[in-house]
């Protein structure tokens, strides 16, 4: 039976697995083979496991013994910098090539627990720096709408997995709009949750304080229901919030969306966004929403804060591969030679960029200079959210300044790739969520997409909203 896996949602797919339409290996074979069509061009995979099918097949006796949920057999990407026990993971980087994970992340853990099956995992920019997927030790990845484009980035693998149904659904982490910026590209869902409410355990740190794992899918629901399995306490990871500490925002009907505008305004938004984004405001003011003008002029330093912060933190956690701990090991004469040539060969350009602007913000000249007046700055953007807050229930900006653009454009240009996730960075760094939503499509068919940030732990509004949203470009 050919299953339509175009219109295939974690729900149907559960209802028809649970009715016995098909088996969870039946489902697990349909993205096998459209994986073996598709993914030589789009390489949005750099390993499909070799155990698919076995996971299926257990994934079927829970369903035949009444142990099966909602994620049972339901097939699920990840991405190349996510733990899974005796598999490679690379970051993909050269640095980490043939490196084997030697624990689950948090989050195969749990989905491992509940039967989901795990595909494969997915080409992402090296060490999660990018906004296109184009810095992969591995190749580009190309956008499944049109394949001369990016699917934006850093997890670019996984909303193409998504979007060409190599995956029903796919994880992907952020670091600041690595999610919902090739959602925004691709024409999917993205959230990026309240930070500490995934845990970080077997992800390859970026920077500690701003990775949060985010889900990729085609609905609101989905999102939701991924975010209601994975968000958990983990004792592993130190930034896990307990229970007792995610203090949802008190419920209310959400009706106030402010619109920060002079964020956005200020020149090298593509028209069409624009247009997008303010037909989009129309529908939800149609809806009986309120929209709320907000200044938030600090919003304008984001960017440069996170580009402060971020490096200082990339170089810290990249220390660590020294050539001797992990992955590649150069041939060398002494030690320092060790540290220097597999440094040297097994990191990227952008990366070895990275690791040189934050040794440089952290060193003891520089120090108060750069980094701890970026974490002031820091604190002041989270203050002047929580502010807005007040008055209004969420903040809603278009996703990215523009629509997805040519493989090789921007690369050679780093400050112009930084520019892609300038919207992105207000909720990395203050550590509430945000969902990036699609919102319709460029003449020329490119998706668009709209953002909405909550208070933290206020998903639900995000959700609530979300699905009004889709219901609105639906009718
Ligand atoms: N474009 C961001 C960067 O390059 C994306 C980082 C991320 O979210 N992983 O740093």
């Amino acid at each position: 039976m050919a299953i339509d896996l175009k219109n295939l949602t974690i729900e149907k797919a559960h209802e028809a697995l649970m009715r016995g339409d098909y088996s969870a290996q039946d489902l697990a074979q349909a993205y096998l083979d459209n994986i073996t069509a598709k993914n030589a061009e789009l390489n949005a995979y750099l390993e499909v496991y070799d155990d698919v099918i076995a996971q299926a097949v257990r994934a079927d006796r829970m369903i035949a013994e009444g142990t099966a949920t909602l994620m049972t057999g339901i097939p699920i990407a990840i991405k190349d910098n996510i733990l899974f026990a005796g598999k490679h993971a690379s970051a993909a980087s050269k640095i980490l090539e043939n490196y084997t994970a030697t624990y689950d992340a948090h989050v195969v853990q749990t989905l491992k627990a509940v039967g989901a099956v795990i595909i494969g995992r997915t080409n992402m920019d090296e060490f999660a720096m990018g906004s296109s997927t184009q810095t992969s030790a591995y190749g580009v990845t190309r956008n499944p709408l049109d394949t001369s484009r990016v699917p934006g980035g850093s997890s670019g693998g996984s909303a193409a997995a998504v979007a060409s149904d190599m995956a029903l659904v796919a994880l992907g982490t952020e670091t600041c709009g690595s999610v919902r910026q090739p959602s925004a590209f691709c024409g999917l869902v993205g959230l990026k949750p309240t930070y500490g409410a995934l845990s970080r355990s077997g992800i390859i740190a970026m920077g500690n304080s701003l990775d949060q794992v985010s889900p990729f899918t085609k609905t609101v629901s989905e999102s939701e229901i991924l975010f209601n399995l994975l968000s958990r306490y983990d004792s592993m990871d130190a930034t896990s919030v307990p229970d007792n500490m995610r203090t949802a925002p008190a419920k209310k009907e959400i009706k106030k969306i402010g619109v920060p505008r002079s964020f956005f305004s200020g020149g090298g938004l593509d028209p069409r966004v624009l247009a997008n984004f303010d037909a989009s405001l129309e529908k939800l003011r149609a809806v009986g929403y309120e929209i709320i003008d907000l200044d938030l002029p600090i919003l304008k330093y984001s960017l440069a804060v996170y580009y402060i912060i971020m490096p200082a933190e990339v170089s810290t956690n990249l220390s660590r591969f020294d050539g001797i701990r992990y992955g590649l090991s150069a041939d060398a004469a002494n030690l320092l030679e060790v540290y220097e040539k597999s440094r040297g060969e097994g990191f990227g350009k952008e990366a070895r960029r990275r690791i040189l602007l934050g040794t440089y913000v952290l060193s003891h000249g520089y120090h108060d200079a750069y980094y701890n007046k970026a974490l002031a700055i820091r604190e002041q953007i989270s203050v002047a959210l929580a502010k807005a807050f007040e008055s209004v229930d969420l903040i809603m900006t278009p996703t990215t300044p523009s629509p997805a653009f040519k493989i090789g454009e921007k690369l050679e240009d780093p400050v112009a790739m930084y520019l892609c996730d300038i919207f992105s960075a207000p909720a990395n760094l203050s550590g509430i969520p945000s969902i990036a939503l699609p919102s319709g499509f460029t003449d020329d068919g490119l998706p668009l997409s709209i953002q909405f940030m909550a208070p933290h732990w206020g998903e639900d509004a995000l959700f609530a909203v979300g699905r009004q949203f889709e219901n609105t470009l639906q009718s």
